[in-house]
């Protein structure tokens, strides 16, 4: 498969390192051309949302990017990735890319417990350990939102239909489980042979 990660700021080299370890190429998106190239899911990184959701405007990737989100791309947004793709962000803010029916609240932690480690349960995975860097948490979800990954009380991970989104970072640890669980929602979303086959012969 092949994998696109927003690579406009933030901790793209880190989803694109663990998705080489597990055998996976990924692409790079800075510019628009390069969403016209086949890709089976899209990572959007943990970095500062607010420049991201700057850059992905001033180079013409917003639409593009959302319309791939809503068309059924699947998709999975770290940190400032999930701020993103949240449809409201407390305190008024303008919204971002607003595919995903949640509400986030940006530097939830405040600053001194600003990045911490826990190790907590996922849906579908199990135990592992999150990292959390100047994180958000989803303050609240719309109808249809599977909340995978609560810490402290607070949710920090949910599952939209094709959409994943973390409020930790399993691109700045060793353990591989959550990539691991992204692509076999990729793999899950490939067409199948048939479909393949079919879209490749000649209509006659
Ligand atoms: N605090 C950042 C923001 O609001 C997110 C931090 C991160 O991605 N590690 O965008």
């Amino acid at each position: 498969m092949k994998i696109a990660v927003l690579a406009v700021q933030g901790a793209f080299a880190e989803h694109e390192k663990m998705l080489s370890d597990l055998g996976e190429e990924s692409i790079e998106i800075r510019k628009k051309s390069d969403l016209e190239q086949d890709f089976d899911g899209l990572i959007l990184p943990g970095g500062e949302s607010t420049v991201m959701g700057k850059l992905i405007r001033e180079l013409g990737i917003f639409d593009c990017l959302r319309e791939k989100i809503e068309n059924g791309m699947p998709t999975l947004g770290t940190c400032a990735g999930l701020i993103l793709m949240a449809k409201n962000i407390a305190g008024g803010e303008s919204p971002h890319l607003a595919t995903l029916p949640v509400t986030v609240k940006r530097n939830a932690y405040g600053r001194q417990i600003g990045s911490f480690t826990a190790t907590e349960h996922v849906s579908g995975i199990g135990e592992m350990p999150l990292t959390f860097i100047r994180a958000p948490y989803v303050e609240s979800v719309e109808k249809g939102v599977d909340v995978i990954a609560t810490a402290g009380g607070k949710i920090v991970g949910v599952k939209y239909k094709n959409q994943i989104g973390v409020a930790f970072h399993p691109e700045v640890t060793k353990n591989t489980a959550f990539h691991e669980y992204f692509l076999k929602m990729c793999a899950a979303c490939l067409p199948s042979d048939t479909e393949q086959l079919s879209s490749n012969l000649p209509s006659l």
